[in-house]
């Protein structure tokens, strides 16, 4: 079956395999007449599907021993008042804001941390640029720094984590990335922990990834509920409730997924990093070869993930969009509060579905120009 290509920022495109296994395995899982939804979560067959993943994950992403892997759930936002109700003991939150996220987390995170700063911001740009590092200064005895390591809405990335020691800090690194976790890969020793939602490159809505390092937990405000602690979750196995078993499932058959991935010498995580930058080039430059289309962000944290653009004609939009859907290519109107476009090129869109949208707007512009 031949699908459309959908752009989507999430929930976003799942690979067709995955969602023909699941389908494939939706009524009786392995042979044990029980579909995935239905298992008790503490049963054998489940246990076995949540340690493969966890696993899996562990491989793919490079995680080191002294980080806890943990499936939640709330996404992104739920983690914007779950870490500092467990992190903000020692002293100032430290944010940088790059964009709509981290704006966001840094809000929430007021109800919660004594002492919020943001040491630097990207807002003097309209966020189509990052603030240097090399500028930071990292608030004394903070308990942490949070970025959001790649913003969905306005399209800027960190292609190198800030490196915290360099700026003189211990304060552990908080990064969300919601939406370029396992497109690349994570430099660990900069990093305390990582959060992101599921349903962009990992799998269905309802599952939250959490990637902590050890020394980090056991650390929580007495206020925070325990199905939120990390040390509780981590020491449970994350069943301290019951876990959202299809999310983790489905993320679990998207690692096969990404293991199975090759690209020249590379494989996993490597290889769709490498399908990743071709992408993400062949977009980019098709959009700056125009004069029909423009995006604003800067060269150098241009995401791979979400590439916004806009017509230089906005009056043609809701044609664009048409056109768009007539020819299969799904999702793609900008969010409300940048507007215009937006195509978000998860791991699951193949080089084809990029060529075929780079073909679509040279013959809209044609047509138009
Ligand atoms: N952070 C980022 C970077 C996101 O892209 C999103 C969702 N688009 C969120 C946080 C919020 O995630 P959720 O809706 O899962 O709470």
């Amino acid at each position: 079956m031949t699908r459309p290509y959908n752009f989507s920022a999430g929930p976003a495109a799942i690979p067709p395999e995955v969602l023909e296994q699941a389908a494939a395995e939706m009524l009786d899982w392995h042979g044990s007449g029980m579909g995935v939804m239905e298992m008790s979560h503490r049963g054998k067959e489940f246990i076995s599907i949540y340690e493969a993943a966890e696993a899996d994950l562990r491989e793919l992403l490079g995680v080191p021993a002294h980080f806890k892997i943990l499936f939640m759930q709330g996404g992104g936002l739920a983690e914007n008042a779950i870490v500092p109700l467990n992190l903000s003991r020692a002293g100032a939150v430290d944010f940088v804001v790059t964009g709509s996220w981290s704006q966001k987390s840094q809000k929430e995170a007021r109800k919660y941390a004594s002492e919020v700063n943001v040491i630097a911001s990207g807002e003097d740009s309209g966020f189509t640029a990052l603030p240097d590092p090399a500028g930071w200064t990292v608030s004394r005895g903070a308990s942490y720094v949070h970025i959001c390591s790649n913003e969905t809405i306005n399209g800027v990335e960190f292609h190198q984590l800030p490196d915290l020691k360099a700026l003189g800090s211990d304060a552990p690194l908080v990064i969300d990335f919601s939406s370029h976790v396992a497109s690349r890969t994570v430099d660990w020793s900069r990093v305390g922990l990582a959060f992101g939602g599921a349903q962009k490159n990992l799998g269905p809505a309802g599952l939250t990834l959490v990637v902590v390092r050890e020394d980090l937990l056991g650390q929580a405000l007495p206020i925070c509920p325990s199905a939120f602690d990390y040390r509780i979750v981590a020491d449970n196995h994350s069943m301290y409730n019951t876990p959202p078993t299809w999310g983790i499932y489905v993320a679990g058959l998207t690692f096969q997924w990404l293991k199975r991935q090759r690209e020249g010498a590379h494989s996993g995580v490597a290889a769709i990093e490498q399908r990743n930058i071709a992408k993400a080039r062949l977009l980019y430059d098709a959009i700056d070869q125009s004069q029909f289309y423009v995006n604003k962000v800067a060269a150098n944290c241009r995401s791979r993930m979400n590439v916004p653009f806009f017509l230089r004609d906005e009056s043609r939009n809701d044609a664009f969009l048409a056109g768009a859907k007539e020819r299969g290519l799904l999702q793609l109107k900008g969010h409300k509060s940048v507007g215009g476009m937006r195509a978000s090129i998860y791991n699951a869109m193949p080089l084809a579905g990029v060529q075929a949208l780079v073909d679509y707007l040279r013959e809209f512009e044609q047509k138009n120009a």
